[in-house]
């Protein structure tokens, strides 16, 4: 096993035995996240939900089902992908993560997720995961559709998948994101080979 997979790896056995917020209360996995080591994008989305707290795995449940085939359809196989996301512990009845749960998850595991995986872009999935990610207090709209600067990766920030589940108008602009993240990576493969 390389070295930053076999890392990765002693991190989430790690963040299984984490007590740092009170999300670890109510939780029944950590889902601390999945996808290769050497991943050229990572996703970050907001929080386990009910079957990602059974199954011990990000991005499996309704929601889960309709973004991995919409991230396919766009030519963004989630095989390839780096896939976690704020906080690794469900919040009670799917609450938002609170801003202390945000901060001790980031600085826990996030920061190091990040590090080892080192990622030249990362999709941001919804509002409190651009809170994580840039600090951000405005709008989802007034960030969404640029890309931003982060410690020298580039960060898309887009909906959450479950907004664009349930409304067309945002799974069109939804769907529109994921293209444009695409293509950004595909030039940013084509340009390291
Ligand atoms: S949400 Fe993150 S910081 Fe809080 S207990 Fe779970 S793993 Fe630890």
């Amino acid at each position: 096993m390389r070295k930053r997979e076999l890392q990765l790896k002693t991190l989430a056995e790690k963040a299984q035995g984490c007590s740092r917020c009170p999300l670890h209360r109510g939780r029944t996995h950590v889902v601390y996240g999945e996808g290769p080591a050497a991943a050229s994008a990572m996703l970050v989305g907001e929080a386990p939900g009910r079957a990602e707290d059974e199954g011990g795995r990000p991005f499996i449940g309704r929601t889960g089902s309709f973004f991995r085939k919409m991230l396919a359809s766009c030519d963004l196989p989630s095989e390839e992908l780096y896939i976690t996301s704020a906080v690794k512990c469900r919040p009670p009845g799917n609450r938002d993560p609170k801003k202390d749960e945000l901060t001790a998850c980031r600085s826990a595991w996030l920061e190091k997720q990040i590090e080892l995986i080192d990622p030249p872009l990362i999709l941001v999935l919804g509002k409190c995961a651009a809170v994580q990610m840039l600090d951000w207090r405005g709008s989802l709209k007034e960030l969404r559709g640029g890309f931003h600067s982060r410690q020298g990766r580039w960060l898309q920030v887009t909906y959450h998948p479950t907004a664009a589940m349930r409304f067309p108008k945002i799974r069109e602009d939804f769907r529109k994101d994921l293209q444009r993240f695409g293509r950004n990576l595909a030039h940013s493969q084509n340009s390291n080979r």
